[in-house]
């Protein structure tokens, strides 16, 4: 990944993709002091990216840091690095961490940096996979209480579980692993928030102790344009059992039915369908609408 061509935004230059290296001694790398985003470019625009440069600046107030950027200038230099990259559907990773002046737990006085990487990820699961439903996992981890870690914030420290989590799940075969919370509730993927349909509602777990992705909050502000009701609540993994159909979403996950998790079986069908349609017409609808 580390030998392409192109370029990174790199503390306010762009660098060739190969240069855009850090010292071993990176204070990020030791103690997880870093934070990301994952955001999604359609016809050259890139999808909600005002919320997703917001919240990377949020998740560096959570982990105490000040990201010496406003969010009007990520968002400049995540625009100009992807007309530099010259890609029309893209990804785009903004990931800042603190430097590697200090080196121990306290670092009070490490440089906060910035970087913003863009390349071409089509689907994040196998497309004929993904449109039949993927299989899913049961995750040995659970989610942390939000007195255990930051949880809201899109730190790279709380994805240690789900490398662990998807790594497992992959070795058996699966595509993803739902993570359940402290409390043993339904919580979400790997790096995608959960849908369940039952009797023509949707049914969602509460984001206390995860991330509220900015793709959930699209899908049930497009579940809510078609009249379908979505009730946010605590869901126990027992009740899975009583729902129909399953998805998941995310930025990079978009809108992917789910046809097993563990014992428990779904049938993508109407509701899943019209809110993956929805969704690809939301984003690509945003690429024109940006551009006239
Ligand atoms: N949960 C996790 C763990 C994630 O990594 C992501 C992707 N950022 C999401 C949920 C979905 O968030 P969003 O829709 O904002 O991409």
């Amino acid at each position: 990944f580390d030998s392409r061509d192109g370029v990174i935004w790199f503390d306010g230059q762009f660098v060739p993709w190969a240069e855009a290296n850090i010292h071993v001694l990176t204070h990020g790398l030791h103690y997880a002091s870093a934070v990301f985003e994952g955001e999604r470019a359609y016809g050259g625009k890139i999808f909600k990216m005002r919320e997703h440069n917001q919240r990377l600046i949020d998740s560096g107030k959570l982990l105490g840091f000040d990201i010496p950027y406003t969010v009007d200038e990520i968002d400049r230099a995540c625009v100009e690095t992807l007309a530099r990259q010259g890609f029309e559907d893209a990804y785009v990773r903004p990931i800042a961490w603190r430097g590697s002046e200090m080196m121990g737990v306290a670092a009070q006085s490490t440089k906060i940096h910035l970087a913003i990487a863009i390349w071409q990820w089509p689907s994040y699961f196998d497309p004929a996979e993904r449109l039949k439903g993927i299989r899913v996992d049961l995750a040995e981890w659970r989610r942390p209480d939000p007195r255990t870690a930051p949880s809201k914030a899109k730190a790279t420290g709380l994805y240690m579980i789900c490398t662990l989590s998807k790594h497992a799940a992959e070795r058996k075969g699966y595509a993803d692993a739902m993570m359940l919370d402290w409390r043993g509730q339904v919580a979400e993927c790997t790096g995608a928030n959960m849908f369940f349909v039952k009797d023509g509602k949707l049914h969602t777990p509460m984001p206390d102790c995860f991330l509220d992705g900015i793709t959930r909050r699209t899908v049930i502000g497009l579940a809510k344009a078609r009249g379908i009701e979505v009730i946010e609540r605590a869901i126990m993994p027992e009740e899975l059992d009583g729902f129909s159909e399953c998805f998941i979403c995310g930025t990079a996950a978009e809108v992917t039915p789910v046809s097993e998790i563990a014992q428990w079986r779904f049938t993508p069908g109407e509701i899943t369908k019209t809110l993956m349609d929805d969704y690809s017409a939301t984003v690509r609808a945003h690429a024109k609408a940006v551009a006239a």
